[in-house]
C-alpha cells in the first residue's frame, strides 16, 4: 500500500486502484498477506486469493475457539484464540506429502503458558506469553529456534519486516526492543502507557527506525545497534496525530493513516524535516535539522547540511556522531574535509582493529569519554590499553588502580608520577605516601629511587617531619636536593637546618646568608673564605662593626669592596690614617676622600684637608677652606696639578686679585685663559725687575696672540709706562714666545752687542748661541753678523781655556783673532792687546807680538798698559824681533786646499769654513765630530783632548762624556751653509 504522494516522491508511475471484496459476514477480524486476505468472525475465517484484478474466495476454516487475531504471510496463516495459536498453510493442496507441516497448535499441550500476542514474518511465527516468554518458531525447519524470557507477561509484539528485531510491550505497559541474534532487550525510553501500536520503518535504508503511537501523538524512535556505548533506543521526537487518524504504514518518514471515513491520508513525521526543502530554512533551523539527521544516523543528509552550514562546529558534530556510531570511514572523510590531520591519522591507525571493544574504546577516548573507554578497553582483548590511557592522561588514581590488576610492576613508576603531581597541587600528605610507594629498592632503578627519596625528603619537611627530611637530604647524593630542601626550610623559618643543608650542598653563599639570619656569626666567619657574595661580606662586616670587632669588620668590608666603610673604620676606630689615605688614593673613592679631609680638618692640617677635598671633587669646600685659613697657595698648587675647570682657576685668580697678590692672580687668570687680566696683574707686580713676573707676562702674550696685548707688553718693556726700559733679553724672549724669530734674532744681536760692550762676553756668547740654536731648529738662515759675532766671542772664550791648560800657542792664535776684531771689545781693548802681545811672545810668535805691541804704543792706549808689562812691551817695540814660524796648514773640507789651520776663509774656494768649538781652527774632513748636545762641530782629536781637562762643551756648556763623542764618518750635511752668505 503506497500512497500517491509517496509515489510522487519516489517517482513511481504505477497506481493500484483499491479492490473491493465482498464478504459473507460482517468480520470482527481481518488479516492480509502477500497473496491472501482473511476475514473472520467467532471461530470461523474465510480466505481469499488476491489476483491481478480480482479476488477469489479460496476456502473457509473453523478453529477451536473464538479467534482474537490472525496473521498471514505468503504461505501461512496464524490464528490466536483462547491463549493458543494455530499455524497452518493457507493453500494446503501442494504439500500433501508433508502432513505434519500442514498445521500446528502452540503452545504444546504440556505447556501451560497462555499466548497473549503473536506475529508472523516470512520466516518466523513469534508469540508472547503470559509468563513473559517470547518464542521464535522457524517455519522452514519447523522448530523453535529462540526463546526470550521477560519478567512479566508480554502483551504485544511488533517484529520488524525481516524479523531481526522486535518491539514488545509488557504487562506494565513498558516497551522494549528485542534482538534475537544477541538475545538482548533494550528498554524504550519515555514509553507512554497509552501507546496503542508500533510501526517499523519500511524504507530499506533506515534500519532501526520505528514509531510508537497513541491517539494523539506519534513518537519516532531509533534503535542504535552499534555505538561505542553499545546498543540503545533513542527517542528522536514526536509528531501530533490529526484527529481520528489511525497509522497504517511508515515509509521513509511518511506515515500513512486511515481516517474516520475509511480513506487514507499521509502525514510527515516532524523528526524527518531533512527530507523537505532545505534552501528556505534559516541557519538555526538548519542546525536543528542537522541534529535530527545525526540522531537518525542519516549521515549522507547530514553531510549535505554541513556543506550548507559550512562551519567547523557542524562538521565536528557530524564527525563525533560518526565516531559514536563507529563509522570510521565516514568520520575520516569528515576529518579530511576539515583538515584535522591528527584525527585522520589516529583513525587510520585503528582502522584495522577487529576487536569491537578495543575499537570502541579508542573511539570513546577520542571523544573524551574516558570512563567508557576504560570499560571498553577492560572488556577488550587488550585491557592494558586502559592503563596506558590513564597514564597518558595523568589520571594517576585510576592508573594506579588499573596497574594493581594489570601491571603491578609499573606501580612504583606511576606512584612517583602521581606524587609529583600531588606535590605540585600542594597535597603533600598523599605526595609523601606515593613517593614512599615509588621506592623499588632495586639497583636497576637507582635514578628513579633517588628521585623518590628526594621527594620523601622534601615532603617530610613540608609535613613538619623535619628531622626525617633533613636526614634523608643529607644522605642523598644530590646537591640540588640539599639546596631545595634548604629553601623549603628557610621558607619555614627553620634557619639552622636550612643553613646546615646549604652548607652540606656547598651553597656557601646561601648557607652564610641563612646563618646571618639566625645570627650564628661563628659559622658565618667559618664559611667566609668560601663566600663570594659581597652582600654577605657586607652583612658580616656590619655585624662585626656593631660588635666593635673592627679588625674583622674592616677585612670583611674590604671583601665586600665597601671602601668607604674601610676608610671610615681606619680613620674612626683603627687609628690608621695612613692606611685610609692609601686606600683613598688607590680607589679614588670620593666619599673616602671626604672622610679623610674631615679627619685632617679636625687635626687642623688644612693643607692635607684641602688636598683630599680636591680629591673628593669638593673644590668649593676646598676653596673656602683655603680662603678661611689663608692656604690659597696650597689649594692653587694642588688644583693646577689636577684636571681642573676654568671656574676653579678663576675663583683662585679672583681670590688673589682681592688679596692684591698680583703674580698669583696673573698666574691663574692665565690658566683660565683670561690673558688681558693676567697680563695686567703681571705688569702690576710691584717689584718691577721681578724676572718671573715679566717672563709670565711674555708667556701670557705668547699664548694670547693678541696684537694689543703684545704692544702693551712691548711698551712696558721699552719703559714707556714707567720710564724704566727693561732688559733687552725680555724683548728677545717675547719675540721667541711670539715665534717672531727674525725680530728675536735682531734683538739677540742687540742684546749681545750690549753685553759685549759692557764686557759680559760670556753672556753675549750665550745669548747668541741660544739664538743661533733656536734659528737652526726653526730652519731659519742665521744672520752672518750673528754667526761672526758668535765665532769671535767663542774664540775669546777659548783663549781662557787654552791658557788655563798651558797651551799658549792655541791661546795666542785665538787672541790674534780676537785682537783683529778689537773694536768689538771696547771695554777691554788694552788688556786684550796686552794679553795678545804676552801670549804671542810666549808662544814664539815674535812678529805678531811686535805688531800688537806697536798698536799698544798708540797714545790712547799706552798709558793704560798694566805697569807689570809696560816696560817689556816698550822694549819689544824698540828692538823688534820678527822671527816667526809659518802657521801649519790643513786641508779645506770643501776643496782640500791647504790653508793655515786657524784661517776660516778658504782662498781656494772662497767658502767660510766651519770652526772647531774646541780649538777655534777650521774643520778638516777626516777628524770630524759634533757636540752631542748642541751639534756644533769639533775636531775629534782636539775635543777628546780638551775633555781631559774640561767636563763641559765650550759652546753650549752642557756636560759631555768623552765616551759619547763619535767620529762623524760623513760630514757632508754639516758643509751645507746655514749662515746667510
Ligand atoms: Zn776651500
Ligand atoms: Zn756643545
Amino acid at each position: 500500500m503506497v500512497s500517491s504522494s509517496q509515489q510522487k516522491r519516489y517517482g513511481l508511475s504505477w497506481q493500484e486502484l483499491p479492490i473491493t471484496v465482498s464478504v459473507e459476514v460482517e468480520p470482527n477480524f481481518v488479516a492480509i498477506g502477500h497473496y491472501h486476505l482473511a476475514v473472520g468472525m467467532n471461530n470461523r475465517a474465510w480466505f481469499y486469493v488476491l489476483g491481478e484484478s480480482s479476488v477469489k474466495k479460496l476456502k473457509d476454516m473453523e478453529y477451536l475457539g473464538t479467534v482474537a487475531s490472525m496473521c498471514l504471510n505468503s504461505d501461512y496463516a496464524a490464528a490466536r484464540f483462547e491463549g493458543k495459536v494455530q499455524l497452518h498453510m493457507i493453500e494446503s493442496e501442494r504439500s500433501n506429502t508433508q502432513e505434519e507441516r500442514e498445521t500446528r497448535l502452540f503452545p504444546d499441550t504440556d505447556d501451560k503458558n497462555k499466548i497473549l500476542c503473536h506475529a508472523l514474518t516470512n520466516d518466523f511465527l513469534i508469540y508472547g506469553t503470559d509468563t513473559g516468554a517470547i518464542q521464535y518458531f522457524y517455519i522452514e525447519d519447523w522448530q523453535f529456534v529462540n526463546e526470550y524470557r521477560h519478567s512479566v507477561s508480554v502483551r504485544n509484539i511488533f517484529p520488524d519486516p525481516n524479523g531481526s528485531r522486535l518491539v514488545f510491550i509488557d504487562d506494565k505497559s513498558d516497551g522494549f526492543v528485542y534482538c534475537p541474534v544477541t538475545d538482548n532487550a533494550f528498554e524504550i525510553p519515555n514509553f507512554q502507557p497509552t501507546i496503542k501500536g508500533i510501526l517499523w520503518e519500511n524504507w530499506p535504508m533506515d534500519k532501526g527506525v520505528f514509531v510508537a503511537y497513541d491517539d494523539d501523538k506519534i513518537y519516532t524512535y531509533i534503535f542504535h545497534k552499534d555505538t561505542i556505548q553499545g546498543s540503545k533506543v533513542i527517542l528522536a521526537g514526536g509528531t501530533k496525530v490529526p484527529y481520528s487518524h489511525k497509522p497504517l504504514l511508515l515509509y521513509n518518514g511518511e506515515l500513512t493513516c486511515q481516517t474516520q471515513s475509511g480513506k487514507t491520508n499521509s502525514i510527515f513525521l516532524s523528526t524527518h524535516g531533512f527530507l523537505g526543502p532545505l534552501n528556505d530554512l534559516e541557519r538555526n533551523e538548519l542546525k536543528q535539522v542537522l541534529i535530527q539527521t545525526l540522531i537518525l544516523k542519516r549521515f549522507s543528509e547530514a553531510w549535505e547540511l554541513c556543506k550548507l552550514l559550512n562551519d567547523h562546529s557542524s562538521w565536528n558534530e557530524l564527525a563525533r556522531a560518526c565516531l559514536h556510531h563507529m563509522e570510521l570511514e565516514f568520520a575520516t572523510r569528515v576529518y579530511r574535509t576539515i583538515r584535522n590531520v591528527g584525527m585522520v591519522m589516529s583513525l587510520e591507525q585503528i582502522k584495522g582493529i577487529e576487536d569491537h571493544n578495543l575499537l570502541a574504546g579508542h573511539l570513546a577516548m577520542y571523544t573524551n569519554n574516558f570512563n567508557l573507554a576504560q570499560d571498553l578497553y577492560l572488556a577488550s582483548s587488550c585491557p592494558i590499553a586502559a592503563l596506558e590511557m590513564r597514564r597518558d592522561l595523568q589520571h594517576w588514581d585510576n592508573a594506579l588502580q588499573l596497574a594493581k590488576r594489570l601491571a603491578p610492576d609499573t606501580i612504583p613508576l606511576l606512584s612517583k608520577e602521581y606524587a609529583v603531581q600531588l606535590e605540585f597541587t600542594g597535597d603533600y600528605v598523599n605526595a609523601l605516601a606515593h613517593y614512599e610507594k615509588g621506592i623499588t629498592g632495586d639497583s636497576k632503578f637507582q635514578e628513579h629511587d633517588e628521585a623518590c627519596l628526594a621527594g620523601v625528603a622534601q615532603m617530610s619537611i613540608r609535613m613538619g617531619d623535619i628531622r626525617r627530611g633533613v636526614n634523608q637530604a643529607i644522605k642523598h647524593p644530590s646537591r640540588m636536593l640539599k639546596r631545595d630542601c634548604g629553601a623549603i626550610l628557610e621558607s619555614m623559618k627553620q634557619f639552622s637546618e636550612a643553613a646546615q643543608l646549604y652548607e652540606k650542598g656547598q651553597y656557601y653563599d646561601k648557607a652564610a646568608s641563612v646563618y646571618i639570619r639566625c645570627k650564628n656569626w661563628a659559622k658565618v666567619g667559618e664559611l667566609l673564605p668560601h663566600v663570594s657574595s659581597q652582600k654577605i661580606h657586607l652583612q658580616y662586616a656590619k655585624a662585626k662593626e656593631a660588635d666593635g670587632r673592627y679588625k674583622e669588620a674592616v677585612l670583611a668590608y674590604a671583601n665586600a669592596r665597601q671602601w668607604d666603610s674601610v676608610i671610615r673604620l681606619y680613620l674612626d676606630h683603627l687609628n690608621n690614617p695612613e692606611k685610609a689615605v692609601s686606600i683613598v688614593r688607590e680607589t679614588q673613592s670620593l666619599e673616602g676622600a671626604k672622610m679623610v679631609a674631615r679627619f685632617f680638618l679636625q687635626l687642623g692640617d688644612y693643607g692635607s684637608a684641602i688636598q683630599f677635598l680636591v680629591m673628593s671633587k669638593c673644590n668649593n669646600e676646598a676653596f673656602s677652606l683655603a680662603q678661611q685659613h689663608n692656604k690659597m697657595e696650597i689649594y692653587a698648587d694642588i688644583i693646577s696639578s689636577e684636571d681642573t675647570t676654568n671656574e676653579d682657576y678663576q675663583s683662585i685668580a679672583l681670590y688673589f686679585e682681592g688679596e692684591k697678590k698680583h703674580f698669583q692672580a696673573g698666574r691663574f687668570f692665565l690658566l683660565c685663559g683670561q690673558y688681558a687680566r693676567a697680563l695686567k696683574h703681571f705688569l702690576k707686580n710691584p717689584n718691577a725687575d721681578d724676572t718671573m713676573a715679566i717672563e709670565m707676562a711674555i708667556e701670557t702674550v705668547g699664548q694670547a696672540k693678541d696684537e694689543a696685548l703684545t704692544n702693551q707688553l712691548i711698551n712696558h718693556l721699552m719703559g714707556e709706562s714707567d720710564g724704566i726700559p727693561k732688559e733687552a733679553k725680555y724683548l728677545f724672549r717675547l719675540y721667541m714666545a711670539l715665534k717672531q724669530y727674525r725680530e728675536a734674532a735682531r734683538t739677540a744681536i742687540i742684546i749681545a752687542r750690549e753685553e759685549q760692550c759692557a764686557g759680559n762676553y760670556r753672556n753675549a756668547h750665550d745669548v747668541l748661541f741660544s739664538m743661533y740654536s733656536e734659528l737652526k731648529t726653526q730652519k731659519i738662515k742665521i744672520p752672518s753678523e750673528m754667526a761672526t759675532n758668535l765665532m769671535i766671542l767663542h774664540s775669546y772664550i777659548l783663549v781662557k781655556i787654552h791658557v788655563k791648560c798651558g797651551d799658549h800657542l792655541k791661546g795666542a792664535r785665538m787672541l790674534i783673532r780676537v785682537a783683529n776684531n778689537i773694536s768689538k771689545f771696547p771695554s777691554h781693548i788694552v788688556p786684550i792687546l796686552t794679553s795678545t802681545v804676552i801670549e804671542c811672545h810666549r808662544a814664539g810668535l815674535k812678529k805678531s807680538a811686535f805688531g800688537f805691541a806697536a798698536m799698544l804704543m798708540r797714545p790712547e792706549y799706552r798709558n793704560k798698559i798694566d805697569l807689570k808689562y809696560k816696560k817689556k812691551i816698550e822694549a819689544m817695540v824698540r828692538r823688534p824681533d820678527t822671527a816667526e814660524a809659518e802657521e801649519p796648514t790643513t786641508p779645506c773640507p770643501y776643496c782640500e786646499f791647504l790653508l793655515p789651520e786657524c784661517e776660516l776663509l778658504c782662498p781656494g774656494c772662497k767658502n767660510n769654513l766651519p770652526y772647531c768649538i774646541a780649538t777655534g781652527r777650521h774643520m778638516v774632513k777626516d777628524d770630524w765630530t759634533v757636540c752631542p748636545h748642541c751639534d756644533f762641530p769639533a775636531l775629534y782629536s782636539a775635543f777628546r783632548n780638551l775633555l781631559q781637562y774640561e767636563s763641559t762643551c765650550p759652546m753650549c756648556s752642557e756636560k759631555v762624556e768623552i765616551m759619547s763623542l763619535k767620529k762623524t764618518a760623513d760630514c757632508t750635511p754639516y758643509l751645507k751653509p746655514e749662515v746667510e752668505q
